[in-house]
C-alpha cells in the first residue's frame, strides 16, 4: 500500500517538471482547436444535408399532395398513377409514405402495414392546420415530414379542432383535407458524415502526431537554458568550472545567473581573503621564529661569548617571544570576533566607568610614549554591550593612537551619547593615515609603514579586530585623519541591542 503510495506520488513529481508542464500546454492548446473544427464542420455538413433532404422532399410532396386533390385520392385511393407515384417516391427516398385523411385515418400505407388506422400526433395536427413541419430522429436515422394536402374552409364542430381542442369561429378557420406523413432514411447523409469523420479523424490523427513532436521539439529548447544552467552549476560544484557563468537567454535565466555569479564571486573573494589570511599567518609567525634562530644560532656559532652578549641576545629573544604570543593573542581574540553574533555576553555596562578603567590601564603606556591622555565625558551613558569585546576594540584604538604619536602629544577620548546611539571618539596629534591607506587600515596584517609598525610592537590585526568587534555590537566606525596632524576614530554603538536572526557583520 505504501510502496504504491510512494508510486503514484513519483509519477505525480513528473508533472512538477516545466518542461512536462509547458509540453502538456503546448499539446493541449495546439490539439484542441482542430478538434473542434472537426466537430463543428460535422455538426454544420449534418444540418446542412438535413435540411436540404427536408427541403428537397417537402417539395416534392407538395407537388404530390396537389395530384392527389387532382385525382381526389382522398375520397378514393384506387388511383394506379398516384399509386405508382408514392411508391416511387417511397423508393426514392427509402422510406415510407402515409396518406390520412380528415378522420385522423391511414388510406394509404406504402408498407402497406398500417392502413385503416387512425393517427393523431402534434405534427400530423399542424399539418392539418396548413403547416408542414419535420423532424429528425437521429439515433433511427429518419426524418419524419408532414405536408398538409388542400386547404378549406372549415365549420367549428369539426374533429380536428376538436383534437386541437380549438374552439373558433366557424367562418374563420382553414385545415388541410388531409396530411401526407413520410419517413425519409438518412443512412446516405450518416455514410458519408461517417466517410468524412473518419476522413477527419485521419487527419487529426496527423495533425496530433505532429504536434506531439513539434511540442516536444519546442519545450526542449524552450527549456535548454535551464538544463545548462544546471549543467554549469553542477560543474561548478564538481570543480571544474571556475569563471562566471554566462547564460543570457531569458530574463529570468539572467536574473538567476546574475545571482549565482555574484554569490561565486563572494565565495571566490572569501576563499581568495581566506588564503591571503593563511599566507599571512604563516609569514606573521614565522618572522618572530626566523629572528629568534638566527640569534640562537649565533650564539651557539661562537666559542667564548661574553656575557653582555648573551643578556643582549636573550633580551632580543625574550622580545621575539612576546611579539609571538601577542600575535597569537590577536589572532585568537580575531577568531573569536569572527564567530556570530550568538557569541556576544551582552550586559548593561556603565560606560563612562568602563572608559574610566580603560583609561586607567593605558595611562602608563601613555607615560611611557611621553603623550597626554585625557577622557571627557560629555554624557553619562549605559548601554547593552559586550564589554569584554567593545573594552578590547576602544583600548586596540586608544593604543594605536599613543602608538603611533609623536613625542609630547597628546590623546583625547571622547563620549557622547543621543536617545539611540553613543559614541567614543578617539582622537589624536599622531602622524597621521595617508589617504590611499584609509581603506585597507581595518584588513587584517595591513600596517602604513610595516618594519615601523612592528617595530613598536603592531601585529596588524589591532584595527580588524576593533571593526569586528564594532560591527558585532552593530555599530560603525569611522576615520578621518591628515598625515602629520593626527588621526580621529568614532565608534557609534547602539545603546539598545536589539538581536535579529540572521544578522552578519
Ligand atoms: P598594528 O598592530 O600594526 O597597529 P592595526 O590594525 O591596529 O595594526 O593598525 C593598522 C595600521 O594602521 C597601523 O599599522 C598603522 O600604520 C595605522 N594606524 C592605526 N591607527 C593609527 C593612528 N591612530 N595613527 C596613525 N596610524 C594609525
Amino acid at each position: 500500500m505504501l510502496n504504491r503510495f510512494k508510486k503514484i506520488l513519483s509519477v505525480l513529481r513528473i508533472f512538477r517538471s516545466l518542461k512536462v508542464q509547458l509540453f502538456l500546454v503546448l499539446v493541449l492548446i495546439g490539439s484542441l482547436p482542430p478538434m473542434l473544427l472537426r466537430h463543428e464542420i460535422l455538426r454544420s455538413y449534418e444540418d446542412r444535408a438535413v435540411s436540404v433532404r427536408v427541403l428537397d422532399v417537402q417539395n416534392q410532396f407538395k407537388i404530390l399532395a396537389d395530384h392527389l386533390i387532382t385525382y381526389d385520392y382522398l375520397r378514393d385511393t384506387s388511383s394506379e398513377t398516384i399509386n405508382t407515384e408514392l411508391e416511387q417516391l417511397s423508393n426514392l427516398y427509402d422510406g415510407r409514405v402515409l396518406v390520412i385523411d380528415k378522420n385522423f385515418r391511414i388510406i394509404k400505407d406504402t408498407y402497406g402495414i398500417a392502413e385503416g388506422k387512425t393517427i393523431v400526433s402534434k405534427e400530423v395536427l399542424e399539418a392539418f392546420r396548413g403547416i408542414g413541419t419535420y423532424n429528425y430522429d437521429k439515433s433511427n436515422a429518419y426524418i419524419e415530414i408532414t405536408t398538409p394536402i388542400g386547404l378549406t374552409a372549415t365549420t367549428a364542430n369539426n374533429s380536428i379542432l376538436d383534437a386541437m381542442a380549438t374552439t373558433v369561429a366557424p367562418d374563420e378557420v382553414t385545415l388541410a383535407d388531409g396530411v401526407l406523413l413520410t419517413s425519409v432514411s438518412t443512412d446516405t447523409i450518416i455514410t458519408t458524415m461517417e466517410i468524412l469523420s473518419d476522413n477527419s479523424a485521419m487527419y487529426l490523427l496527423t495533425i496530433f502526431a505532429f504536434l506531439l513532436a513539434l511540442s516536444l521539439f519546442l519545450c526542449t529548447i524552450m527549456t535548454s537554458p535551464f538544463d545548462r544552467l544546471t549543467q554549469a552549476v553542477k560543474g561548478m560544484k564538481e570543480g571544474f568550472i571556475e569563471e562566471p557563468i554566462a547564460i543570457r537567454d531569458y530574463t529570468e535565466t539572467e536574473h538567476v545567473v546574475d545571482a549565482f555569479n555574484q554569490v561565486l564571486g563572494r565565495m571566490q573573494a572569501l576563499d581568495k581573503s581566506r588564503q591571503e589570511f593563511v599566507a599571512n599567518v604563516s609569514h606573521e609567525l614565522k618572522t618572530p621564529i626566523t629572528s629568534m634562530k638566527v640569534l640562537a644560532d649565533s650564539l651557539v656559532g661562537q666559542d667564548n661569548v661574553p656575557v653582555e652578549l648573551y643578556q643582549e641576545f636573550m633580551t632580543d629573544i625574550t622580545g621575539e617571544i612576546d611579539r609571538e604570543s601577542k600575535i597569537i593573542d590577536d589572532l585568537l581574540s580575531l577568531v573569536k570576533m569572527d564567530k556570530t553574533e550568538a557569541k556576544l555576553v551582552i550586559n548593561k555596562i556603565d560606560i563612562n566607568q568602563l572608559l574610566e578603567i580603560l583609561m586607567k590601564r593605558l595611562r602608563p603606556i601613555a607615560r611611557r610614549g611621553n603623550v597626554e591622555l585625557t577622557l571627557e565625558c560629555i554624557r553619562d551613558v549605559e548601554a547593552d554591550i559586550d564589554e569584554v569585546k567593545l573594552s578590547l576594540a576602544i583600548s586596540n584604538l586608544v593604543e594605536n593612537a599613543i602608538k603611533y604619536n609623536k613625542e609630547g602629544g597628546w590623546v583625547k577620548v571622547t563620549l557622547d551619547a543621543d536617545h539611540m546611539y553613543f559614541t567614543v571618539v578617539v582622537e589624536d596629534s599622531g602622524w597621521g593615515i595617508p589617504e590611499d591607506s584609509l581603506h585597507y587600515i581595518y584588513e587584517r596584517f595591513y600596517r602604513v609603514d610595516k618594519s615601523h609598525s612592528r617595530e613598536i610592537g603592531g601585529t596588524g590585526l589591532g584595527l580588524a579586530i576593533a571593526k569586528n568587534a564594532v560591527m558585532l555590537h552593530k555599530g560603525t566606525i569611522q576615520v578621518e585623519s591628515v598625515v602629520g596632524e593626527g588621526s580621529t576614530f568614532t565608534v557609534k554603538i547602539p545603546i539598545k541591542y536589539v538581536e535579529q536572526e540572521e544578522f552578519k557583520a
